[in-house]
């Protein structure tokens, strides 16, 4: 494994690698584990190479829900130095990370200038994200929002399986169960993804780029492909809030006499991820 797939750690000059890599410690973190709770001062930062991590914002009621993911363009822990966490940080997806010290970070910061640039690079974006990911909760539809936290999971890990459950997505964006499974039941139709046993797999990118909104390409600074922006049907705020407002209701209907377990059918997809014919 190569410290350097992720993404801060790539741009740093020899010279400021050479320092880190001594203390940087390859760990495996596992689905659901905690690296640290609101008003914990972490004893580390996490450079995630595999790994997708959730900053998680509780509340007293007991309830959860995601803000940001973290993955191999970024690292956990930049807002927490020295200071107590505004977050939880739950790992989302199972996989590796690299490991480095505060201490050892927080010396960088009179060795490693470009690091420390490179950084607040980072932060500017996550924070130009979430402000992205606030204006499409409150404009769009719960199938944009749906598509977009999809390409987001496929951005921030390395392969395009998610390990999610129906409930768990809908406790993340703050959607109706039932809603949630009856749009991946679309997708599943579209042979766009694949849900089976806790394993969702994104069978067909481009199909869910074609139907993303603009929220996704401004987050990510990427201009849509030309060939989608042909495809994309015209969004009409009026009918999204219309349907977002309407969704609880209007599902309840659609889905009267489910039993609310659509989309965990076996997989459809070959061994290569490829859809099939
Ligand atoms: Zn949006």
């Amino acid at each position: 494994m190569n410290a350097r797939i992720n993404g801060l750690l790539a741009e740093l000059p020899e010279a400021e690698f050479e320092f880190f890599a001594p203390h940087l410690k390859l760990v495996s973190l596992t689905k659901g584990q905690t690296l640290f709770s609101q008003g914990d001062k972490p004893s580390h930062v996490y450079y995630p190479v595999g790994a997708i991590v959730s900053l998680m914002i509780d509340n007293q009621a007991g309830d959860s829900t995601e803000s940001f993911m973290l993955g191999k363009s970024c690292m956990v822990g930049a807002a927490t130095l020295g200071e107590p966490s505004f977050y939880r940080a739950q790992v989302r997806h199972s996989g590796l990370a690299y490991q480095l010290p505060v201490s050892v970070l927080l010396q960088a910061r009179e060795h490693c200038p470009a690091y420390f640039r490179n950084a607040m690079n980072a932060v500017n974006r996550m924070v130009m994200q979430l402000t992205q990911a606030v204006f499409c909760s409150k404009r769009h539809g719960l199938e944009q929002q749906l598509i977009r936290w999809l390409l987001v999971n496929l951005d921030r890990g390395v392969s395009n399986t998610i390990e999610v459950t129906h409930q768990e997505i809908s406790e993340l964006l703050g959607f109706r169960r039932e809603a949630i499974t009856l749009n991946l039941k679309k997708m599943t139709e579209r042979n766009e993804v694949c849900v089976h046993r806790g394993v969702l797999e994104v069978l067909d990118r481009q199909s869910l780029e074609a139907r993303s909104c603009d929220c996704y390409w401004t987050a990510m600074q990427r201009q849509r492909p030309l060939e989608h922006q042909m495809a994309l049907p015209a969004l009409v705020p009026g009918i999204q809030m219309i349907e977002r407002k309407l969704i609880g209701v209007t599902h309840d209907l659609i889905l009267d006499g489910s039993n609310g377990s659509g989309g965990d059918g076996q997989c459809r997809a070959t061994q290569s991820g490829q859809k099939q014919p």
